[in-house]
């Protein structure tokens, strides 16, 4: 089952990246959303023309950061339960407890390969089975032969 997947980074080389890292995985992601703060997404969102099944997010950008957008996020009733990505280099145990908190899914340190990236996907899509994220091991949810 194909899923929309939501990127959100201040860097549009980073979104580029997350995307075809993402690609990469041979994971069955359609529709990449792209936004450039936290109130873009939930501009976004909130337009409700589209449905997330996801969110990736970086911490540090402009105008509304990924803790403020998380915040944001879990507060309203209607995108609450979309799961949360926070994708950052910025991985203080004290930033990732307070990220948590908030109701951060998982995090993800910058940078990554992408096998850490399946393995989360995979983790918190659980309509993905076997056949999107294949066996564990070293190679999990990478197609043969793939590379950046
Ligand atoms: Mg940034």
């Amino acid at each position: 089952m194909t899923k929309r997947l939501m990127i959100v980074d201040d860097s549009p080389v980073m979104r580029a990246f997350v995307r075809r890292t993402i690609l990469v995985t041979g994971l069955p992601a359609s529709g990449f959303l792209e936004a450039s703060n936290g109130a873009e997404a939930l501009a976004h969102l909130r337009s409700g023309t589209t449905g997330v099944d996801l969110i990736l997010t970086d911490i540090n950008m402009p105008v509304l950061d990924g803790e403020d957008f998380l915040r944001e996020l879990k507060r309203d009733p209607a995108l609450a339960a979309i799961p949360v990505v926070v994708v950052s280099t910025d991985s203080t145990e004290q930033r990732v407890g307070a990220l948590l908190r908030l109701g951060a899914s998982d995090y993800v340190r910058k940078p990554f390969p992408p096998e850490r990236l399946a393995e989360v996907l995979c983790q918190l899509l659980p309509d993905w089975g076997p056949e999107e994220c294949p066996e564990t091991g070293p190679e999990t949810g990478q197609k043969k032969g793939a590379s950046l």
